[in-house]
């Protein structure tokens, strides 16, 4: 029975000892901490994937040259007028951005580009990059 009590560790596999009880997931301390990441690291994905849907679509794609590989996929301010939406120490990326579109409802003037499509059209005030969409470039 007590061994059914303690699973073995989801990280690494081995055997919890009996004497650790605050947390039955786990083997050890350093094990509990991987864990902690690895949640928080999945957090992280499922945020980007919520905000990623709704501006990309089902499945999400670059809205410039549609990739849809979704590491390659970020979300892009179309115009590039970073001034206009400032919002404070948040830049265009990661999750404290993901969380700020979260709480915001989702504001307009987003889209989802790749890294590609988003580094070429990166400082120009256009909402395609140049490679996709010359026409307007000209
Ligand atoms: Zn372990
Ligand atoms: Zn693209
Ligand atoms: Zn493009």
């Amino acid at each position: 029975m007590k061994a059914q009590k303690y699973p073995d560790c989801k990280i690494c596999g081995k055997k919890i000892p009996n004497s650790r009880k605050y947390n039955a997931w786990t083997c050890s301390i350093k094990c509990h901490l991987k864990n902690i990441r690895i949640n928080a690291r999945r957090r992280e994905l499922h945020r980007k994937m919520e905000v990623l849907l709704h501006y990309g679509g089902n499945p999400p794609k670059c809205a410039c040259c549609g990739e849809s590989h979704i590491e390659f996929l970020l979300i892009d301010h179309m115009t590039g007028d970073g001034n206009k939406h400032r919002h404070g120490k948040y830049r265009y990326s990661g999750s404290s951005f993901y969380i700020w579109l979260i709480k915001n409802n989702f504001p307009d003037s987003f889209q989802v580009l790749c890294s590609n499509c988003n580094f070429t059209k990166r400082n120009m005030n256009k909402k395609f990059c140049k490679v996709h969409h010359m026409e307007l470039y000209k």
